[in-house]
């Protein structure tokens, strides 16, 4: 089977070679997939894609004319694929549902920890021989209300991590979960966990119903000074609203992985270049602002993960054999 391999980092060529016993062929290629790069699919039974390739009507036109028949996705969001024009054309789907939620977890409260206590800042200043404490005072985690939109795998694990470390966390997810309430999560409607929380942390993913989950309105609705933490999906927060909401004081910090327009910018050196998106710039202009490149899923445990699933996604379809890990497309 031959596989083509879109937006490959030298890390997809080392797990996805080191896991492949199932003699599967492999062509790397370093672009993004999308309506100019389809074309390098001709040839290939299927195409190994992440969360910034994009796949769209146009793009499942062209691969269907070029008779691909699979896209395996190295992640778990399939938001970027066209699904109903993939079912059309009997292309199927898979993807790699859970590798580390822990990572990503995690990696929020790297973010938490980070934007409260400033230890970037700190290390910097001490390089440079600046062991004063001006501007690094923080605050208690012990205490604050954290609240977690999206309590599946990854809100879960962060649930419990907050909870741990001694915060009150409150949820807002369409499906609660009945064990995640008796560890001692309370779950309250949307508006209540705005108004509660002094950290807001989304899990959950970009739908139509999720797209600008933090707009205008649900940013004035959130107690002044709030902590905003999205490791899910940029299209989440309405970014040109927060960065209103930061102007004005009353989001007190944000720290973001994931970013709307991150398509154009994320996982690549950009260090000598003019970076066109003024959005982006401006928020990396904030002092209270902690931009890190989607960087949560990237452990060890879970890049070996995403290379097992990936390639065991591949041979069940060679096989034609029944997986989980197939997504269906749902009207
Ligand atoms: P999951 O499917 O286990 O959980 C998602 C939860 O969101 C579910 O409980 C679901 O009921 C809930 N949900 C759905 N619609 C909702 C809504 N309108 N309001 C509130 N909750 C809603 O997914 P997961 O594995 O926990 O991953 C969550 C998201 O994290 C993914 O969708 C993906 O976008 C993101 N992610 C990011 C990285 C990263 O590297 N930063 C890595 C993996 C996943």
């Amino acid at each position: 089977m031959k596989i083509a391999v879109f937006n490959t980092k030298p890390y997809d060529v080392e797990y996805l070679s080191k896991y492949n016993e199932h003699q599967i062929e492999f062509k790397f290629f370093d672009v993004l997939l999308n309506a100019d790069t389809v074309k390098l699919t001709n040839g290939y039974d299927g195409i190994c894609i992440f969360v910034n390739d994009q796949v769209n009507a146009e793009v499942v036109n062209e691969l269907a004319k070029n008779k691909v028949k699979l896209i395996v996705l190295r992640c778990a969001g399939f938001n970027n694929v066209d699904m109903e024009a993939a079912t059309e054309k009997d292309i199927k789907v898979y993807r790699v549902p859970s590798y580390s939620p822990d990572s990503v977890a995690e990696h929020a409260l790297a973010l938490i920890m980070a934007l409260n206590r400033k230890t970037h800042k700190a290390y910097n200043r001490i390089r440079e021989g600046n062991f004063s404490l001006d501007r690094l005072k923080g605050f208690d985690l012990a205490g604050k209300t954290v609240g977690v939109i999206g309590t599946g795998k990854i809100g879960a694990i962060f649930s419990r991590i907050m909870m741990g470390i001694g915060c009150t966390v409150v949820a807002y997810d369409k499906y609660p979960s009945e064990e995640l309430a008796k560890s001692g999560v309370s779950y309250l409607p949307l508006e209540d966990l705005l108004s509660q929380s002094d950290i807001v942390s989304l899990h959950c993913p970009l739908m139509e119903s999720t797209k600008y989950i933090i707009n205008k309105n649900t940013l004035s609705q959130m107690k002044d000074g709030v902590m905003v933490i999205n490791t899910s999906r940029g299209g989440l927060i309405n970014t040109a609203d927060t960065l209103e909401a930061l102007k004005s004081g009353k989001v007190g910090y944000l720290g973001i992985d994931v970013y709307e327009q991150e398509e154009q910018l994320f996982f690549e050196d950009l260090s000598e270049s003019i970076i066109q998106d003024d959005l982006i710039m401006r928020l990396i202009s904030f002092p209270n602002v902690l931009i890190t490149s989607h960087q949560g899923f990237f452990t060890e445990e879970a890049l070996q993960q995403i290379a097992i699933t990936t390639l065991q996604n591949i041979d069940d379809f060679r096989n034609a054999k029944a997986s989980s890990n197939q997504v269906i497309f749902e009207p």
